[in-house]
Parts: C-alpha cells; structure tokens; sequence
C-alpha cells in the first residue's frame, strides 16, 4: 500500500523513499495517521519495528505544516524526544536529520558524556526538535540553556527502559516547564504495571496501539537455549560462532567486568571482538560499534545499557551469554536481531543456576523454551554451583512480591 495512505506528504515520503523503505512497518501504519490528527499514543513496539520513524515523520509534517513558528527567529523548541541512552537518541536524532532533509527544520541532540558547551551554543542557535536524554537536559535546563515552555509534542523512548533506570524523578522536573496542552507520545517495549501508571499523569486519553502482543518477542526470531555449565560458556560460544562461521554476533553480559573479561578471552580464541559498556568513554564506545558494523569486529560483548540504541542492519545473531535479572531485558536483548522484517537467532546459554530466570522469562513470554545440550558441552550433574545472585528463596519471593504490586526493581548497577 505504499506510504502514501498514512497521510504524509510528498517531501517526506521522497525522504524515506530514499531510505529505501516503500511499505511502512505495522506501528508506522497504526502510528502515523493517529499522530497526524493529534492524539495521544501510547504504543507498544520494540527497536526494530521501525518505531523511530513512526514519531518522526508524522512530528516532522505537524512541525513544518506550523511554517509561521519555523520562521520565527527565535526558533522555539518545539518537539521533545527523550530517550534513556544516549545511542539511542544519536540514533534517534540521526533520523530526524535524515527524514527532515528536504525540510528546514533543525534539530540537536543533547546528552551526558560531551562537552555541555557546545550543546549550549547549539541549543543558542534555536532548534525546533531536541532529542535528549534526562540527566543532561535538567542540567541544560539548570543553566537556563534548554526553553521547553513552547513545547507541543513531547515523545518518551523506551520508556520502560527510562523507568528502569530510574529516570521518574527526572522525568518529573522535565516535565514541569512543559505546556500540558500538548501532544504525548509515550512508546515502550514492553508494558508493565509502573508504565501504566506513568502514562495515566502523562498522556490525554491516549490512543493504545500494540502491533505485537504485550511482552512478546519478534515473531521472526528463533529463539534456543543451550545448557551449559558457567566455566564452559566461553568455549561453548567461541566453537559456535567458528563452526557455524557467524558474523556480527551481539554477545550479552550482566556486568561490565564480564563484558571485558569475555571480550578479550574470546580474542585469545582468535575471534576479534570488543566490548561496550557504561566505562567505555563515548568516543570508544562508537568506535567499537562502527568496527561491528563495518564486519571489522566479529563479536561485540555488551551489557544492556549500553546496548540500548543500537542500531545495526540486520543483525543475525544475539546471545545471552547470562540470562538478565530483569525478564523484560531479555525481550529487549533479543528484539536486536531480526529487525524490520529480517529473521535472527537469539542463544542463550543457561547455566544450572540460571533455571530460575529462564522460568521468569517464560512467565512473561507465555512460552516455553525448551532446553538443548551440545554433545561434549552437557551440564555436569555432579558439579556443585554457586547460586546465581539474588536467586535465594527469600530473595525470589521479595522479587514476586514486587512485581505483584508494580514496584519497579532496584536500580542495578551494571
Ligand atoms: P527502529 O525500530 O526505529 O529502531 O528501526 C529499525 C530499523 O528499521 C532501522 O534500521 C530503520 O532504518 C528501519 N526501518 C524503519 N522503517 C522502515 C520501513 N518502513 N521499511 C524498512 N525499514 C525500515
């Protein structure tokens, strides 16, 4: 059906036409035309279902159609996008440049990490969009650098993600100087009881979209969990990756220490790999992920924060080298590969004291998924095993507990 039936006009359809895409992608198809009228949404789509163009477009054709505030000389901010990493809001960002091309809308990006001077000449010289991430933006805010009182759409990213960094607090004091009669577009991968909440003091009777089922995986990822004792993972995950001769395999971590420690094991193993993580300056951590895209690096080991964002074509191949302590993490590990309609694989390795988190995982899947041996790599059954962290009976009940009453999980370090 083409992008021409969701109501967006010929500049930005040549735009995205250029991007190569010709159909938009189901929340894209549900999205645009709701957006376009001035709802408010609230919409359930995982990175990889093209969700950043779906906000994009639609706020980009409002902001241009408003031709007299672009002219303005003091250029207003007018569209807000808060995203909880600052990959994603590069990534975020990157968009907006590229499908606001033939408009002249200007947009910047703010976020932790960088230097806050030149964000403030860049903010000095008006913008009309601003993707930002919170820390950074109430710092902006503090100096009298960032205006979010002309705002009229304001989008949350990932929001579930911003919850569980624990951004509320930010998320309150950003949202004070902001117009209440204004447009929200609040959009999460996954939709627990806190995210309903946070919508209820956001959003005007919003409009729920939801192309997946709720906390469910991309249909087009076959997902396998091999058992494996912990001390064994390593060798399992480097015979993989050299027997079935994969490229561009996303590895994940609990911890950064894990990460490195994984990361330059696997390069003694003859696989060039590298690791991301929240130590990793920015410059380093771009670097590392310019070296995966362009196949200079086969592996990339990364913990979940830093993997938030990023944005790799067709990404084949995600493992959990350790399951994540929070379930709905896992969705988002897994929602790597297998992007816009491509098809991936996502291997866990479970070892024994991991059982627990693979059953929180199908609990919030509603599947199950079933556990495979590797000949050579079985669990031993005599070996004794520590207890993964937090895995205690009490500690298990404290986290059902939690969860039974929405509150949201410890801020982990990670
Ligand atoms: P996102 O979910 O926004 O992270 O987008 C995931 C990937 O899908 C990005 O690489 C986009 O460039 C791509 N994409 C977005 N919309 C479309 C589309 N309509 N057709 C094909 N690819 C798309």
């Amino acid at each position: 059906m083409g992008f021409s039936t969701t109501g967006l006009n010929p500049q930005l359809i040549a735009a995205v036409t250029e991007q190569g895409y010709t159909e938009p992608t189901p929340i894209q198809a549900a999205t645009i035309p709701a957006i376009l009228e001035g709802q408010d949404i609230m919409a359930g789509a995982q990175t990889g279902t093209g969700k950043t163009a779906a906000f994009a477009l639609p706020i980009l054709q409002q902001l241009s159609q408003n031709s007299d505030d672009s002219q303005n000389p003091e250029r207003p901010i007018r569209a807000l996008i808060l995203t909880p990493t600052r990959e994603l809001a590069q990534q975020v960002h990157k968009s907006f440049v590229s499908y606001g091309q033939n408009s002249s809308l200007q947009s910047a990006l703010v976020y932790g990490g960088a230097s806050i001077n030149s964000q403030i000449i860049a903010l000095s010289q008006g913008v009309d969009i601003l993707v930002a991430t919170p820390g950074r933006l109430i710092d902006l805010i503090g100096r009298g650098a960032a205006d979010l009182s002309q705002i009229q759409h304001l989008v949350f990213d990932e929001a579930d993600r911003m919850l569980d960094m624990g951004f509320m607090d930010e998320i309150r004091r950003i949202l004070k100087p902001i117009p209440a009669q204004r447009q929200t577009l609040l959009f999460s991968a996954t939709f627990a009881q806190a995210i309903f909440d946070l919508s209820k003091t956001l959003l005007n009777e919003p409009t729920l979209i939801e192309v997946d089922a709720r906390n469910t995986t991309a249909t087009q990822v076959e997902q396998m969990v091999y058992a494996v004792d912990a001390d064994r993972k390593r060798e399992l995950l480097s015979w993989l990756i050299g027997s079935k001769n994969w490229k561009q395999v996303l590895v994940f971590t609990r911890t950064k220490q894990g990460a490195d420690q994984l990361a330059s094991e696997m390069c003694k193993d003859g696989l060039k790999t590298q690791s991301i993580h929240g130590d990793k300056s920015q410059g380093a951590r771009e670097r590392a992920l310019e070296a995966f895209r362009e196949g200079e690096i086969r592996v990339l080991v990364a913990t979940d924060v830093a993997a938030r964002g990023l944005d790799i074509d067709q990404l084949s191949y995600v493992v959990n080298f350790e399951l994540p302590y929070n379930a709905e993490d896992y969705i988002h590990r897994i929602g790597r590969t297998g992007r816009a309609g491509g098809s991936g694989l996502a291997i866990s390795l479970l070892s024994p004291p991991e059982n627990y988190l693979l059953e929180e995982i199908e609990t919030i899947l509603d599947t199950r998924l079933p556990q495979q041996w590797l000949p050579g790599y079985e669990p031993d059954p005599t070996k004794e095993h520590r207890p993964a962290r937090n895995s205690t009976p009490g500690a298990q009940k404290r986290r059902a507990r939690d969860r039974a009453i929405g509150k949201k999980p410890a801020r982990r370090r990670r």
